[in-house]
């Protein structure tokens, strides 16, 4: 997979404001964030897009959506907002595989 930005993350190459990390993830807030709370949680794993995961993969997903819970109640959160964006045509910008945690504020459904 090619370099991307949240490689260069992982690896401290660039600075970014990071609020978790364990073995398997990394959870940082965002640059450009949506609402009052908005941090990702990515894999360390080099996985582009959630439709290139596998069987494989089962357990470290579930991992993800773990530690976006665990990270949110850190964050004070009770009620939040999980979006992942899968390919271009969904508004994905960043080629390696990310949830979005969003809260703060309320959000309307369905989303745009
Ligand atoms: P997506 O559009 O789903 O690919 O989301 C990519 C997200 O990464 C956007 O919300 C960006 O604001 C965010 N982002 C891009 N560069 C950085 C960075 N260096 N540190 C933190 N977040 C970033």
């Amino acid at each position: 997979m090619a370099e991307t930005i949240f490689s260069k993350i992982i690896e401290r190459a660039i600075p970014a404001d990071i609020i978790y990390e364990d073995d398997l993830s990394l959870a940082f807030r965002d640059v450009n964030p949506q609402a009052p709370t908005h941090f990702l949680v990515i894999p360390k794993k080099p996985i582009e897009k959630l439709s290139d995961a596998n069987e494989e993969d089962q357990a470290l997903l579930g991992h993800l959506l773990l530690v976006a819970n665990k990270v949110a109640a850190q964050e004070g959160l009770s009620d939040f907002r999980l979006n992942v964006n899968n390919g271009a045509g969904a508004s994905q910008t960043v080629f390696h595989l990310h949830v979005h945690v969003l809260g703060g504020r309320p959000f309307s459904w369905p989303p745009g």
